[in-house]
């Protein structure tokens, strides 16, 4: 045998085995839908995100609106000193669970989008989240997918919203030049407002401030 016989033996078997490589790497079934799905993830710098709805996750998380229940019942008044009365109560109650399911349907719509960031927004300002998060403040959905907790509301009578961005990493690298910067500087998540802290969203409460 020649060594060019060899050699184009040789190349023969490598293509044989990248085709079946391929062919094993290539579920049946796995078409145009997750080529489509892949792209965005690649394109979005976001390769292993599972696009779930942290909503089950939350709920695992948060307290119950039992206990949410109980805890505001002995609670006199809010932060700055402002009574609360049985319909402030119910009324932070409404709120919380409203703003949870905004913001989790916020993430759901932008799962279906491929949406791979969110910033935090302010309907009005915050006394509580001010001192945490700054508006801007961006979370890639691998984090929010990681630590459901960084999902608002993040306390009681919380005005903190998280918003999608439909930024590239290219955009988000520009947009944090122009202040948005990331909210997290390792690994972890940078500390959350307890949920016990409570400000009233009654229109006494605005007078105050
Ligand atoms: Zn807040």
């Amino acid at each position: 045998m020649s060594l060019l016989m060899i050699m184009g033996g040789v190349a023969a078997l490598v293509v044989l085995v990248l085709v079946a490589l391929k062919v094993s790497l290539d579920p049946k079934g796995s078409e145009t839908d997750d080529a489509d799905k892949s792209k965005i993830i690649h394109v979005s710098g976001v390769y292993s995100v599972l696009r779930k709805s942290p909503r089950g996750e939350l709920a695992a998380l948060r307290p119950t609106v039992e206990e949410i229940k109980k805890y505001l019942t002995g609670v006199e008044e809010d932060i700055n000193g402002v009574p609360l009365k049985a319909s402030d109560r119910t009324a932070l109650l409404r709120h919380w669970k409203a703003q949870t399911e905004m913001n989790l349907r916020g993430i759901e719509a932008g799962d279906r989008n491929g949406a791979a960031y969110y910033y935090y927004d302010y309907l009005k300002e915050c006394q509580v989240c001010g001192e945490f998060i700054a508006k801007g403040n961006f979370v890639t959905r691998e984090e929010i997918y990681n630590y459901p907790l960084l999902i608002p509301p993040f306390h009681l009578g919380c005005a903190c919203v998280l918003a999608v961005h439909h930024g590239t990493e290219k955009m988000m690298r520009e947009t944090a030049l122009a202040g948005m910067l990331p909210f997290f500087e390792g690994d972890t998540p940078p500390p959350l407002p307890e949920w016990t802290a409570v400000l009233s969203l009654s229109a006494a409460a605005e007078e105050k401030k």
